[in-house]
Protein backbone atom coordinates (compact mmCIF):
# COMPACT_ATOMS: atom_id res chain seq x y z
CA UNK A 1 0.00 0.00 0.00
CA UNK A 2 1.29 3.49 -1.09
CA UNK A 3 1.97 5.56 2.34
CA UNK A 4 2.26 8.95 1.44
CA UNK A 5 3.66 10.36 4.92
CA UNK A 6 6.55 8.33 3.97
CA UNK A 7 9.88 10.81 2.75
CA UNK A 8 12.70 9.11 0.92
CA UNK A 9 16.07 9.69 1.69
CA UNK A 10 18.72 9.07 -1.43
CA UNK A 11 21.62 8.55 0.13
CA UNK A 12 23.32 6.62 3.01
CA UNK A 13 26.56 8.65 3.30
CA UNK A 14 26.74 10.56 6.59
CA UNK A 15 24.56 13.34 5.48
CA UNK A 16 21.56 11.26 4.38
CA UNK A 17 22.08 8.86 7.50
CA UNK A 18 21.78 11.98 9.94
CA UNK A 19 19.22 12.96 8.03
CA UNK A 20 16.96 9.88 8.28
CA UNK A 21 17.36 9.51 11.88
CA UNK A 22 16.28 12.78 13.58
CA UNK A 23 13.27 12.27 11.29
CA UNK A 24 12.72 8.81 12.50
CA UNK A 25 13.43 10.07 16.15
CA UNK A 26 10.71 12.48 15.52
CA UNK A 27 8.53 9.66 14.73
CA UNK A 28 8.78 9.62 10.81
CA UNK A 29 8.51 6.62 8.53
CA UNK A 30 11.49 7.31 6.17
CA UNK A 31 13.68 5.40 3.66
CA UNK A 32 16.92 5.40 2.85
CA UNK A 33 18.55 4.17 -0.84
CA UNK A 34 21.59 3.98 -1.86
CA UNK A 35 23.19 2.79 -5.04
CA UNK A 36 25.85 0.79 -3.13
CA UNK A 37 25.88 -2.45 -1.41
CA UNK A 38 27.11 -1.08 2.10
CA UNK A 39 26.27 2.53 3.64
CA UNK A 40 28.68 5.20 4.27
CA UNK A 41 29.53 6.71 0.98
CA UNK A 42 32.76 8.23 1.03
CA UNK A 43 33.68 6.70 4.48
CA UNK A 44 34.66 3.67 3.22
CA UNK A 45 37.62 1.25 3.67
CA UNK A 46 38.65 -1.34 0.95
CA UNK A 47 39.32 -4.69 1.39
CA UNK A 48 41.82 -6.66 -0.84
CA UNK A 49 43.82 -10.14 0.10
CA UNK A 50 44.90 -9.58 3.37
CA UNK A 51 45.08 -6.21 3.83
CA UNK A 52 42.29 -3.20 4.15
CA UNK A 53 42.49 0.43 3.35
CA UNK A 54 40.24 3.61 3.69
CA UNK A 55 40.47 5.20 0.17
CA UNK A 56 37.92 7.84 0.84
CA UNK A 57 37.82 10.23 3.89
CA UNK A 58 40.99 9.57 6.34
CA UNK A 59 39.95 10.74 9.33
CA UNK A 60 37.47 13.58 10.95
CA UNK A 61 37.47 16.42 13.78
CA UNK A 62 34.72 17.18 15.51
CA UNK A 63 34.21 21.14 16.35
CA UNK A 64 30.87 21.90 17.15
CA UNK A 65 29.85 20.99 20.26
CA UNK A 66 26.83 19.23 18.83
CA UNK A 67 29.29 16.32 16.44
CA UNK A 68 31.31 16.50 19.52
CA UNK A 69 28.26 14.99 21.58
CA UNK A 70 27.73 12.76 18.50
CA UNK A 71 30.98 11.93 18.33
CA UNK A 72 31.06 11.06 22.48
CA UNK A 73 28.93 8.47 21.64
CA UNK A 74 30.04 6.64 19.14
CA UNK A 75 33.36 6.39 21.20
CA UNK A 76 31.52 4.81 23.84
CA UNK A 77 30.15 2.24 21.44
CA UNK A 78 33.43 1.78 19.86
CA UNK A 79 32.79 2.73 16.42
CA UNK A 80 35.24 5.67 16.04
CA UNK A 81 38.59 6.25 18.30
CA UNK A 82 41.47 8.98 18.34
CA UNK A 83 44.20 8.66 15.85
CA UNK A 84 47.50 10.13 16.07
CA UNK A 85 49.60 9.49 13.54
CA UNK A 86 53.13 10.99 13.81
CA UNK A 87 52.88 13.67 11.45
CA UNK A 88 55.02 15.46 8.68
CA UNK A 89 54.03 18.37 6.57
CA UNK A 90 56.31 18.83 3.22
CA UNK A 91 56.52 21.84 1.35
CA UNK A 92 55.84 25.37 1.64
CA UNK A 93 53.56 26.27 5.22
CA UNK A 94 52.93 28.17 7.88
CA UNK A 95 53.90 26.63 11.72
CA UNK A 96 50.58 25.59 13.06
CA UNK A 97 49.51 27.39 15.82
CA UNK A 98 46.76 27.23 18.29
CA UNK A 99 44.60 23.95 19.76
CA UNK A 100 46.18 20.74 18.71
CA UNK A 101 43.68 19.05 16.70
CA UNK A 102 41.96 15.72 17.84
CA UNK A 103 41.51 13.27 14.76
CA UNK A 104 39.09 10.66 14.69
CA UNK A 105 38.59 7.33 12.66
CA UNK A 106 35.84 4.82 12.48
CA UNK A 107 36.52 1.49 13.70
CA UNK A 108 37.30 -1.07 12.72
CA UNK A 109 37.08 1.03 9.46
CA UNK A 110 35.52 4.42 8.75
CA UNK A 111 32.51 3.66 7.68
CA UNK A 112 31.64 2.06 11.52
CA UNK A 113 29.79 5.39 12.47
CA UNK A 114 27.49 5.34 9.76
CA UNK A 115 26.91 1.68 10.20
CA UNK A 116 25.70 2.68 13.89
CA UNK A 117 23.46 5.13 12.06
CA UNK A 118 21.51 3.04 9.90
CA UNK A 119 20.67 0.03 11.86
CA UNK A 120 17.65 1.40 13.44
CA UNK A 121 16.72 3.08 9.98
CA UNK A 122 15.29 0.87 6.91
CA UNK A 123 18.08 0.98 4.29
CA UNK A 124 17.26 -0.33 0.78
CA UNK A 125 20.85 -0.32 -1.05
CA UNK A 126 21.49 -1.75 -4.62
CA UNK A 127 19.01 0.94 -5.64
CA UNK A 128 20.23 3.92 -7.72
CA UNK A 129 18.07 6.44 -7.93
CA UNK A 130 17.68 7.38 -11.64
CA UNK A 131 14.47 9.95 -11.81
CA UNK A 132 12.34 11.80 -9.43
CA UNK A 133 8.23 11.03 -11.17
CA UNK A 134 6.20 13.61 -9.66
CA UNK A 135 2.84 11.98 -8.76
CA UNK A 136 -0.87 13.01 -7.25
CA UNK A 137 0.44 13.42 -2.95
CA UNK A 138 3.93 13.35 -3.72
CA UNK A 139 7.07 11.45 -5.77
CA UNK A 140 7.48 7.57 -7.01
CA UNK A 141 11.57 6.51 -7.58
CA UNK A 142 12.77 5.20 -10.63
CA UNK A 143 15.53 2.88 -9.70
CA UNK A 144 18.27 1.42 -12.49
CA UNK A 145 17.78 -1.85 -10.84
CA UNK A 146 14.09 -1.95 -9.65
CA UNK A 147 12.31 0.26 -12.17
CA UNK A 148 9.70 2.49 -11.15
CA UNK A 149 8.91 1.60 -7.01
CA UNK A 150 5.34 1.40 -6.41
CA UNK A 151 5.62 3.81 -2.82
CA UNK A 152 4.61 7.27 -2.90
CA UNK A 153 6.95 9.59 -1.11
CA UNK A 154 5.22 12.77 0.70
CA UNK A 155 9.05 13.98 -0.05
CA UNK A 156 12.47 13.16 -1.37
CA UNK A 157 15.49 14.01 0.07
CA UNK A 158 18.97 14.17 -1.73
CA UNK A 159 22.04 13.60 0.39
CA UNK A 160 23.93 12.90 -2.77
CA UNK A 161 26.87 14.52 -4.05
CA UNK A 162 25.88 17.48 -6.23
CA UNK A 163 27.03 16.02 -9.63
CA UNK A 164 24.58 13.25 -8.65
CA UNK A 165 21.76 15.24 -7.82
CA UNK A 166 21.96 17.57 -10.95
CA UNK A 167 20.76 15.16 -13.07
CA UNK A 168 17.76 13.82 -10.77
CA UNK A 169 16.76 17.59 -10.21
CA UNK A 170 17.22 18.47 -13.59
CA UNK A 171 13.30 17.55 -14.92
CA UNK A 172 11.94 19.26 -12.29
CA UNK A 173 10.71 22.88 -11.83
CA UNK A 174 12.61 23.85 -8.84
CA UNK A 175 15.24 26.06 -8.29
CA UNK A 176 17.20 22.89 -6.45
CA UNK A 177 18.46 22.12 -9.67
CA UNK A 178 20.50 25.33 -9.58
CA UNK A 179 21.99 25.30 -6.85
CA UNK A 180 23.59 21.64 -7.51
CA UNK A 181 24.88 23.04 -10.59
CA UNK A 182 26.34 26.00 -8.85
CA UNK A 183 28.92 23.74 -6.42
CA UNK A 184 31.28 22.27 -8.42
CA UNK A 185 33.26 19.20 -7.10
CA UNK A 186 37.07 17.99 -7.52
CA UNK A 187 38.32 14.79 -8.40
CA UNK A 188 40.94 12.68 -6.66
CA UNK A 189 43.14 9.46 -7.65
CA UNK A 190 44.39 7.25 -4.48
CA UNK A 191 46.16 5.22 -4.13
CA UNK A 192 46.49 1.74 -1.76
CA UNK A 193 49.92 0.90 -1.63
CA UNK A 194 50.95 -2.15 0.84
CA UNK A 195 54.43 -3.10 1.63
CA UNK A 196 56.61 -6.11 3.15
CA UNK A 197 57.76 -4.42 6.11
CA UNK A 198 56.80 -1.15 7.78
CA UNK A 199 58.43 1.38 5.78
CA UNK A 200 61.24 3.09 7.76
CA UNK A 201 59.84 6.77 7.55
CA UNK A 202 60.02 9.26 10.47
CA UNK A 203 56.09 9.97 9.68
CA UNK A 204 52.90 8.09 9.61
CA UNK A 205 50.78 10.85 7.76
CA UNK A 206 52.04 13.72 6.05
CA UNK A 207 50.53 16.99 4.54
CA UNK A 208 52.25 17.69 1.33
CA UNK A 209 51.96 21.03 -0.38
CA UNK A 210 54.25 20.20 -3.29
CA UNK A 211 53.62 18.17 -6.50
CA UNK A 212 51.27 15.48 -7.34
CA UNK A 213 50.39 14.36 -3.80
CA UNK A 214 48.31 16.14 -0.60
CA UNK A 215 48.28 13.81 1.59
CA UNK A 216 49.98 9.98 2.19
CA UNK A 217 49.23 7.74 5.19
CA UNK A 218 50.13 4.91 7.05
CA UNK A 219 46.56 3.35 6.99
CA UNK A 220 47.90 0.75 9.43
CA UNK A 221 48.68 3.13 11.85
CA UNK A 222 45.20 3.57 12.66
CA UNK A 223 43.76 2.12 15.91
CA UNK A 224 41.80 -1.78 14.69
CA UNK A 225 43.53 -2.17 11.65
CA UNK A 226 44.50 -5.48 10.81
CA UNK A 227 46.39 -7.48 8.21
CA UNK A 228 49.63 -6.03 5.88
CA UNK A 229 51.57 -3.07 5.99
CA UNK A 230 49.35 -0.21 4.18
CA UNK A 231 49.50 3.09 2.89
CA UNK A 232 47.16 5.57 1.68
CA UNK A 233 48.40 8.20 -0.94
CA UNK A 234 45.93 10.39 -2.37
CA UNK A 235 46.31 13.44 -5.18
CA UNK A 236 45.78 17.09 -5.37
CA UNK A 237 42.72 17.99 -7.09
CA UNK A 238 44.44 19.80 -9.91
CA UNK A 239 46.72 16.92 -10.65
CA UNK A 240 43.83 14.54 -10.25
CA UNK A 241 41.86 16.93 -12.94
CA UNK A 242 44.87 17.05 -15.14
CA UNK A 243 45.16 13.34 -14.94
CA UNK A 244 41.35 12.37 -14.85
CA UNK A 245 41.22 10.34 -18.07
CA UNK A 246 44.51 8.37 -17.45
CA UNK A 247 44.72 4.75 -16.85
CA UNK A 248 44.60 3.66 -13.01
CA UNK A 249 48.04 2.01 -13.56
CA UNK A 250 49.38 4.97 -15.20
CA UNK A 251 48.15 7.10 -12.67
CA UNK A 252 49.07 5.06 -9.85
CA UNK A 253 52.78 4.83 -10.88
CA UNK A 254 53.15 8.35 -11.50
CA UNK A 255 51.90 8.78 -7.38
CA UNK A 256 53.89 6.01 -6.02
CA UNK A 257 56.85 7.43 -8.23
CA UNK A 258 56.07 10.93 -5.94
CA UNK A 259 55.77 8.56 -2.80
CA UNK A 260 59.42 7.48 -3.12
CA UNK A 261 60.58 11.10 -3.54
CA UNK A 262 59.73 11.91 0.27
CA UNK A 263 61.34 8.46 1.17
CA UNK A 264 58.99 5.39 0.50
CA UNK A 265 60.26 2.02 -0.35
CA UNK A 266 58.42 0.61 -3.59
CA UNK A 267 55.15 -1.12 -2.89
CA UNK A 268 54.77 -4.46 -2.96
CA UNK A 269 51.09 -4.22 -4.72
CA UNK A 270 49.09 -1.33 -5.55
CA UNK A 271 45.33 -1.03 -6.03
CA UNK A 272 43.85 2.80 -7.57
CA UNK A 273 40.94 4.17 -6.98
CA UNK A 274 39.79 7.45 -8.94
CA UNK A 275 37.32 9.34 -7.41
CA UNK A 276 35.70 11.86 -9.78
CA UNK A 277 33.52 13.97 -6.66
CA UNK A 278 35.84 13.83 -3.83
CA UNK A 279 35.64 16.96 -2.12
CA UNK A 280 34.66 20.66 -3.39
CA UNK A 281 35.24 24.17 -3.21
CA UNK A 282 34.34 25.27 0.55
CA UNK A 283 30.84 26.18 0.67
CA UNK A 284 28.44 27.42 3.30
CA UNK A 285 25.15 27.57 1.71
CA UNK A 286 23.39 24.95 4.35
CA UNK A 287 20.70 22.19 3.79
CA UNK A 288 17.98 23.45 0.86
CA UNK A 289 14.59 22.61 1.44
CA UNK A 290 11.30 23.50 -0.77
CA UNK A 291 8.36 22.82 0.64
CA UNK A 292 6.15 23.37 -2.21
CA UNK A 293 7.34 20.69 -3.97
CA UNK A 294 9.11 18.47 -1.22
CA UNK A 295 12.43 18.00 -2.13
CA UNK A 296 15.35 18.74 -0.09
CA UNK A 297 19.70 18.70 -0.63
CA UNK A 298 21.71 18.34 2.39
CA UNK A 299 25.67 16.62 1.80
CA UNK A 300 29.33 17.71 2.75
CA UNK A 301 29.23 20.04 -0.52
CA UNK A 302 26.86 22.63 0.93
CA UNK A 303 28.33 22.89 4.60
CA UNK A 304 32.46 22.69 4.30
CA UNK A 305 32.71 19.59 2.16
CA UNK A 306 34.16 17.61 5.68
CA UNK A 307 32.79 14.69 7.43
CA UNK A 308 31.44 17.06 10.23
CA UNK A 309 29.51 19.26 7.68
CA UNK A 310 27.72 16.13 6.18
CA UNK A 311 26.56 15.41 9.57
CA UNK A 312 25.23 18.75 10.24
CA UNK A 313 24.00 19.39 6.89
CA UNK A 314 22.17 16.34 7.36
CA UNK A 315 20.58 17.54 10.49
CA UNK A 316 19.55 20.54 9.65
CA UNK A 317 17.56 19.68 6.68
CA UNK A 318 15.84 17.35 8.53
CA UNK A 319 14.71 20.45 10.96
CA UNK A 320 13.91 22.63 8.25
CA UNK A 321 10.92 19.76 6.93
CA UNK A 322 9.90 19.29 10.69
CA UNK A 323 9.73 22.45 11.15
CA UNK A 324 8.09 23.50 7.62
CA UNK A 325 4.81 21.01 9.29
CA UNK A 326 5.76 18.85 6.11
CA UNK A 327 6.67 15.13 7.47
CA UNK A 328 3.26 14.57 8.94
C1 LIG B 1 39.62 10.78 -1.05
C2 LIG B 1 38.82 11.51 -0.03
C3 LIG B 1 39.43 11.99 1.13
C4 LIG B 1 38.70 12.67 2.09
N1 LIG B 1 39.29 13.06 3.24
C5 LIG B 1 38.56 13.62 4.23
C6 LIG B 1 39.12 13.90 5.49
O1 LIG B 1 40.28 13.57 5.74
N2 LIG B 1 38.35 14.50 6.43
C7 LIG B 1 37.03 14.82 6.20
O2 LIG B 1 36.36 15.35 7.10
N3 LIG B 1 36.47 14.55 5.00
C8 LIG B 1 37.19 13.96 4.03
N4 LIG B 1 36.61 13.65 2.83
C9 LIG B 1 35.23 14.09 2.58
C10 LIG B 1 34.20 13.19 3.30
O3 LIG B 1 34.36 11.86 2.89
C11 LIG B 1 32.83 13.70 2.97
O4 LIG B 1 32.74 15.05 3.39
C12 LIG B 1 31.64 12.96 3.58
O5 LIG B 1 31.88 11.59 3.73
C13 LIG B 1 30.44 13.24 2.69
O6 LIG B 1 29.27 12.62 3.16
P1 LIG B 1 27.92 12.80 2.34
O7 LIG B 1 26.90 12.01 3.05
O8 LIG B 1 27.67 14.25 2.11
O9 LIG B 1 28.22 12.20 0.89
P2 LIG B 1 28.64 10.71 0.46
O10 LIG B 1 29.43 10.07 1.54
O11 LIG B 1 29.24 10.84 -0.89
O12 LIG B 1 27.25 9.94 0.35
C14 LIG B 1 26.45 10.02 -0.80
C15 LIG B 1 25.79 8.67 -1.02
O13 LIG B 1 24.85 8.80 -2.07
C16 LIG B 1 24.87 7.62 -2.85
N5 LIG B 1 24.32 7.97 -4.16
C17 LIG B 1 24.79 8.87 -5.06
N6 LIG B 1 23.97 8.94 -6.12
C18 LIG B 1 22.95 8.09 -5.89
C19 LIG B 1 21.77 7.72 -6.61
N7 LIG B 1 21.47 8.27 -7.81
N8 LIG B 1 20.93 6.80 -6.07
C20 LIG B 1 21.22 6.23 -4.87
N9 LIG B 1 22.32 6.54 -4.15
C21 LIG B 1 23.16 7.47 -4.64
C22 LIG B 1 26.34 7.23 -2.87
O14 LIG B 1 26.48 5.84 -3.15
C23 LIG B 1 26.77 7.59 -1.44
O15 LIG B 1 26.67 6.48 -0.55
C24 LIG B 1 37.32 12.93 1.88
C25 LIG B 1 36.71 12.41 0.72
C26 LIG B 1 37.45 11.71 -0.20
C27 LIG B 1 36.75 11.11 -1.39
Amino acid sequence: MNDAKAIAVIGAGLAGLSCARVLQEAGVAVTVFDKSRGVGGRLCTRRGDGWQADHGAQYFTARSPEFQSQVAGWLEAGVVAEWQPQRAVFGPHEASAGEPVVRYVGVPGMSAPTKALAEALPVRTGHTVRRLLPVDGGWQLETVEHGLLPEVYRAVLLGVPAAQAGPLLQPVNSSLAEVAAAHHMLPSWTVMAQFAARPDLPFEAAFINDGPLRWVARNSSKPGRTGQESWVLQATAAWSAAHLEEEPEAAGRLLVEAFRQLGGPEPEQVSVHRWRYADCEAADTGSVWEAQYGLGLCGDWLLGGRVEGAWVCGRELAGKVLGSGHSH
